[in-house]
């Protein structure tokens, strides 16, 4: 989606839209009903146990993923694409882009339409770079959230903004909604394509933003077919945070107690 069309959808509201699956240029029939053309919905930032700070089984994703009625999700966990490849083998009944949240010097990068994962600690530039090598594309996640530690900071993203294919938008972890809009706002100004994504870190939260835009063959259409997309989504709460400290701590400590039993 254009950051323009998202801040004009978002409004003062908390939740972009309120009717999943239908957009507000559907509803006000601007001719996109017109075209025939099938709209896809894609939840383009999630995880699974693959993630340190997920408990969320691949299995269960990927069911979470039908229930929530998307048809392309965006698997992006945090450095590594391994959980990602095996929700691509048993995916039914939706499609998997294979992405990455890397952790760079610079902050935290999404790469998608990855084959290989990309290391985590090198430069921003160097993590672009590599993503873009093997034909991926860059999306920096929640750029001005206030409650995560390793978002980029504003003067990496004033450096590597040329060189990003997209910024997301909205995020439904974020747990002040002025974060989105400032996000779109920058996005706006500098001319970037927006994104929304859930940042599911437990199933039940997958879908709790997506970005409905016309169905795409792959890496080659994708960014055409971003163009054209329209945010959903609505907010997950702060319980969610807490939660996944929750989930970190017990996964270490489960962790701890196996090997030590062992
Ligand atoms: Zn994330």
């Amino acid at each position: 989606m254009t950051a323009e069309r998202f801040i004009r959808d978002d409004g003062t509201q908390p939740a972009v839209s309120a009717s999943p699956g239908r957009s507000p240029e559907i509803e006000q029939g601007k001719g996109l009903i017109d075209t025939g053309a099938r709209r896809v919905r894609v939840d383009m930032h999630t995880h699974s146990e693959a993630s340190p700070d997920s408990r969320t089984k691949v299995a269960d994703q990927a069911q979470a993923i039908r229930a929530a009625g998307l048809d392309v999700v965006c698997a992006t966990d945090h450095n590594t694409i391994l959980g990602a490849l095996r929700l691509r083998e048993i995916a039914d009944g939706f499609r998997v882009i294979v992405g990455e949240e890397i952790s760079s010097r610079d902050g935290e990068i999404i790469g998608l339409f990855l084959e290989s994962a990309v290391p985590r600690d090198l430069s921003g530039e160097e993590t672009i770079a590599r993503i873009h090598d093997q034909g991926g594309l860059v999306v920096v996640p929640h750029p001005f959230s206030i409650n995560r530690r390793y978002h980029m900071r504003r003067a990496s993203l004033d450096r590597l903004r040329t060189k990003i294919d997209a910024l997301e938008v909205f995020n439904a972890r974020e747990a002040i909604f002025l974060n989105n809009r400032a996000a779109a706002a920058y996005a706006k100004e500098h001319g970037i394509l927006g994104t929304a994504g859930s940042d599911a870190h437990r199933a039940s939260e997958i879908g709790r933003a997506w970005v409905e835009m016309p169905d795409f063959a792959g890496r080659a259409d994708f960014l055409a077919a971003l163009r054209e997309g329209v945010a959903h989504g609505r907010l997950s709460g702060t319980a969610v945070h807490v939660f996944t400290r929750y989930d970190r701590l017990r996964k270490w400590l489960g962790r701890k107690s196996s090997s030590a039993t062992r």
